[in-house]
């Protein structure tokens, strides 16, 4: 067979996703003039911003970094009203950029990918949706999302519980009235912590599983005026810049005093700082040494346990709510307001499941190897198949029909998280091993977009209808990804970031799966940088 020619396709190009990524690739693809649609699963855009509807749902980086950088104009003309700002607000957000560049005439909703099939004769992709339809094009781009996979725990007798339960991921559209419900939240990562702290005053009685706890700290959230919004606007370019030159993609950028060479009074004094200020800046403005020396590490957490042990009335429930199995920062740190303080109220219960797990989820409620506890509503709040699960769920088949899932086994292997060998014409926003898990998600990815699509337009100014990852690039790239996490203390972590999920089978074990790149923002946009000023080395063009 040859070459299927262009308008034998269905489309030239196809996104897969309209949440932030998709809705901004869709705009670059048919900015080029190519004939392309997007896919979405959802029945309306936004992605995790459609998703997340969950009480407390919000952004912790700033919501003026968060937003996209591409357009002045949408920059002039949106006014952020927090700080950090509510899912409400960030979808509100996401359809105005869409309206405002007609984007909504290219997406196709309720169309959930079931199979990919790449032809390598004819080079193009046949996708089948679960719906049964099929269509083809010649490129795809995925905009799959970072933790759009939600993993509800296993426990037994999970259908026979008669109130109703769900997964913060699916919290229902409607409005949902908490009043005088006995609730449990089983789950106390980023999501269970801004849904704790939300809803512990609504409800009637909250009960918090809670397993291993996690290191958290202020997010210190506020209104903005319409005269610091001047500001922000004037200040635009500047905030970004400074956004592209750290290593999160944050304005937060580190101490470079050096750990060791301040006193400890003088560490005292600038934690004490951080803790009140906005944001990341407690682990992000801080010594670089809390990333890689345990003993740097250990003195920092400390400094936070004792935070928790003034905020927390009962000192053997504030004990409980210390983590004392990783130091702050080996997990992805979630940003609170008031959580901590959720436990000094009456109607508030902390199970702690490493001394009594639970059993079994009952008609009722929720055993425990100590009793049975009564509900009304069980909130899941047991996190997301990460990084790779989106991939893992579409029977993905590439050249001599090898699945994706399967190349991934044991971890993810790509070329610069964006393209894998044996996947011609398949692009990814933001895959594993790219910067988007590591950084101010939108940073990275805008940078994704711009660079597959400048990609894109590169490959058909050449006339190629195949574009493929060289597999010694991609090798090359998996062992750099490797090594910059071996850097790090993050590698001791046992959460998503290092593919650990208990109710994912086979990643119970907690393994490292290198799915994230750990190097940096401005690392990882220079080496983009690289790759596109050298002809896109490492990408075969044909
Ligand atoms: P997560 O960090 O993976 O946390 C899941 C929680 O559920 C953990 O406490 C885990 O305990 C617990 N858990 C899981 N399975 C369990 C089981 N079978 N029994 C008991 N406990 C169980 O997930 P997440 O909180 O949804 O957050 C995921 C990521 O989403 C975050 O790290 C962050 O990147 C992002 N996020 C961002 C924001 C934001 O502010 N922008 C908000 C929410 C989430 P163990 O630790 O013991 O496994």
């Amino acid at each position: 067979m040859k070459r299927k020619a262009q308008e034998e396709l269905d489309y030239e190009a196809v996104v897969i996703g309209a949440g932030v990524g998709g809705i901004y690739q869709i705009k670059r693809i048919t900015d080029l003039g190519l004939r392309a649609t997007l896919l979405e699963a959802d029945e309306d855009l936004g992605g995790t911003w459609y998703r997340n509807r969950y009480p407390g749902a919000r952004f912790d980086s700033e919501s003026y970094t968060y937003g996209y950088s591409f357009s002045k104009e949408l920059l002039s003309e949106w006014h952020w009203k927090e700080r950090f700002s509510g899912q409400p607000e960030n979808l509100r957000y996401l359809n105005f950029v869409a309206d405002k560049f007609d984007l909504r005439q290219y997406m196709q909703f309720n169309c959930r990918v079931a199979s990919m099939e790449w032809d390598d004769d004819a080079h193009f992709w046949t996708i089948s949706l679960t719906d049964g339809r099929v269509l083809t094009t010649r490129f795809i781009v995925a905009g799959l999302g970072l933790l759009s996979t939600p993993t509800p725990p296993r426990f037994e007798g999970m259908e026979s519980f008669e109130g109703r339960s769900w997964h913060t991921y699916h919290w229902p559209k409607e409005p949902v009235d908490l009043t005088g419900l006995r609730v449990a939240v089983i789950g106390t990562g980023a999501t269970g912590i801004q849904v704790i702290a939300e809803i512990a005053d609504q409800v009637g009685e909250l009960t918090v599983f809670q397993r291993r706890p996690n290191w958290s700290a202020p997010l210190n959230n506020s209104p903005i005026s319409e005269e610091e919004m001047a500001d922000i606007r004037d200040r635009y370019d500047e905030i970004y810049e400074l956004c592209a030159k750290t290593p999160g993609g944050f304005e937060h950028q580190p101490d470079r005093r050096g750990f060791w060479s301040v006193t400890e009074q003088e560490r005292i004094e600038l934690w004490d700082r951080l803790y009140d200020e906005p944001g990341f800046g407690i682990w992000l403005q801080n010594f670089a040494e809390i990333f890689t020396e345990e003993k740097a590490n250990a003195e920092f957490s400390e400094y936070i346990a004792d935070r928790i042990r003034q905020r927390v009335d009962d000192p053997a429930v504030a004990e409980k709510l210390i983590p004392t199995d990783h130091g702050f920062g080996m997990q992805r740190v979630p940003l609170e307001t008031n959580y901590f303080e959720v436990y000094n109220r009456p109607n508030v219960e902390l199970v702690d499941l490493s001394a009594h797990p639970i059993v079994r989820i009952t008609p009722n409620g929720v055993e425990t190897t100590e009793t049975e506890r009564p509900f009304d509503l069980i909130v899941y709040a047991t996190g997301f198949d990460a990084i790779t699960g989106a991939y893992d769920k579409i029977a993905i088949h590439g050249v001599d029909g090898v699945k994706l899932r399967d190349k991934w086994a044991d971890g993810p292997i790509t070329y610069l998280g964006l393209m894998v060998s044996g996947y011609p014409n398949l692009m990814m926003i933001a895959g594993p091993q790219g910067a988007s898990a590591s950084s101010n998600f939108p940073r990275s990815i805008e940078q994704a977009v711009n660079f597959l699509s400048e990609l894109l337009e590169f490959s058909l100014a050449k006339g190629a209808t195949r574009i493929e990852a060289a597999p010694e690039a991609e090798e090359e790239w998996t062992q750099h990804v490797q090594d910059m996490f071996a850097r790090f203390l993050l590698r001791k972590g046992k959460g998503w970031i290092t593919g650990y999920n208990s109710n994912v089978e086979g990643r119970e074990s907690g393994v490292q799966r290198y799915g994230v790149y750990n190097g940096g923002a401005p690392k990882y946009h220079a080496r983009l940088e690289a790759v596109r000023s050298n002809d896109f080395d490492g990408v075969s063009v044909r």
